[in-house]
């Protein structure tokens, strides 16, 4: 390679230099795939180009938010338009109102709602309202759920009793962490257990009601209805952090899709469109908690930004077109079964989650509904469909503990390409 044009590894190496890891968020690191990352140059509807002009068909996704493709151009134009009138004013936008009754009349959970920059800063948000509002101190978390990297978040079951958490990253301090129980997916008996001992001492529940961040674990009926159960009697609140369902799994999201009604919401991901925004919101008793209406404390230099609430009206308003999810959810379902068939050949046993527009292929011989189930799958074996996926020019997550995604600019015609690499991909894991 000229100077003129490295490689990727060599650009990985540069990075390596100034930045920890050479990334900003450690996922993008390939550390569990193996080999160095993609230096992406652009994006174009389902397609990502790296900077060798080499096409990927991608589902990643930017993790999420991309649910219209890759520079849609209506969130393009609308965000051009913005940045023409103004990159940030830290003042009232009428733009930010537009927004938030956008999001309070598609989720009747939400009766207010306030704009925050990353899904991040909403749950740690969202915890420290509920317990604001609550009194109380200690939150349920599940084993395996993400809900970013606040501090009540990064703990791990500590040995023996599930009782008390322990930081599951230096730098958590042990006061933060014996705040978070950690109770087990799908398993209404470990929260039954956590409320039956401290239930009055319980802010909230925080929950990803269809996980994504152990790879997809879709909700086993009653669950999420049984939370619910346990929150009315205790009086504790019901957050779920619908960062990666919201607008996802259907356009009321994970509520929407199985009728559970939560106390406090939290948004990101889609709901951005692809620019740093986020969102939580809930019950207006609750909100109105929040200064400087009450006396919890939330604030932010960019929040409601005018270019991301430009992305996310624009995003937002091409969802809610008549049969976007419809649509979305038939390419889906054929992504599905392609896939199912092109794995059939897998010399590894594989299961395959999927809810609406997000999936996880998992390898491994029994199927996946718990943190135990999903660290029990072929980790190698992932990474060598990962690796083989890729060169076919499939770009999926660098990770067997991530979901995939789909957006509606992957038509039939992309999925007649991906199902013919797919099985290519199979012969070599
Ligand atoms: C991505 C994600 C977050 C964190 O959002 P960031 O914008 O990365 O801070 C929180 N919760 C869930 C469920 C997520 O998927």
């Amino acid at each position: 390679m000229t100077p003129s044009h490295p490689s990727q590894s060599e650009r990985h190496a540069r990075a390596r230099k100034v930045i920890p890891g050479g990334v900003n968020s450690p996922v993008r690191a390939f550390k569990s795939v193996g080999g160095s990352p993609v230096f992406v140059a652009s994006a174009k509807g389902p397609f990502l180009y790296d900077v060798d002009g080499k096409e990927y068909i991608d589902f990643v996704l930017s993790w999420g938010p991309m649910i219209l493709g890759h520079a849609h151009p209506a969130v393009v134009e609308a965000v051009q338009k913005a940045a023409e009138k103004g990159l940030s004013f830290g003042a009232c936008t009428d733009g930010e109102t537009e927004m938030a009754e956008a999001i309070c009349n598609l989720l009747p959970s939400v009766e207010k709602v306030r704009l925050v920059c990353s899904g991040t800063e909403a749950t740690m948000a969202a915890v420290r309202l509920a317990r604001g509002y609550t009194g109380r101190e200690k939150i349920v978390k599940f084993r395996g759920c993400y809900h970013g990297h606040g501090d009540s978040f990064l703990v791990q079951a500590g040995s023996g009793a599930m009782t008390f958490g322990n930081p599951s990253s230096p730098g958590v301090t042990r006061g933060s962490a014996q705040d978070t129980l950690i109770a087990e997916f799908n398993n209404l008996d470990s929260v039954k257990a956590l409320f039956a001992e401290q239930g009055s001492e319980i802010a909230a529940i925080i929950v990803e009601p269809v996980v994504g961040n152990m790879g997809v674990l879709i909700p086993e009926p009653g669950f999420l209805q049984g939370l619910r159960e346990f929150c009315d009697g205790k009086k504790t609140l019901l957050i779920f952090d619908e960062v990666m369902t919201g607008f996802r799994v259907s356009l009321q999201g994970a509520q929407g899709r199985f009728g559970i009604k939560p106390d406090l919401t939290t948004m990101g991901k889609v709901v951005g469109g692809g620019l740093p925004l986020a969102a939580y919101g809930g019950r207006a008793d609750i909100m109105d908690m929040l200064s400087p209406e009450g006396p919890v404390y939330q604030a932010g230099t960019l929040s409601g930004n005018p270019l991301a609430v430009a992305a996310g009206l624009a995003t937002l308003k091409e969802i809610s077109k008549p049969g976007f999810y419809d649509r979305l959810e038939t390419l889906s379902n054929r992504w599905e079964n392609d896939l199912r068939t092109a794995l059939e050949k897998s010399p590894v046993p594989t299961q395959v989650n999927r809810v609406g527009a997000m999936m996880t292929v998992f390898f491994s011989t029994k199927s996946v509904r718990d943190y135990d189930s999903a660290v029990a799958c072929d980790t190698a074996a992932y990474g060598r469909f990962f690796q083989a996926c890729l060169s076919e020019g499939l770009y999926l997550a660098p990770s067997q503990f991530e979901a995939g995604f789909l957006s509606i600019a992957h038509d039939e015609s992309i999925l007649a390409r991906v199902a013919e690499k797919t099985e290519r991909a199979v012969k070599k894991i």
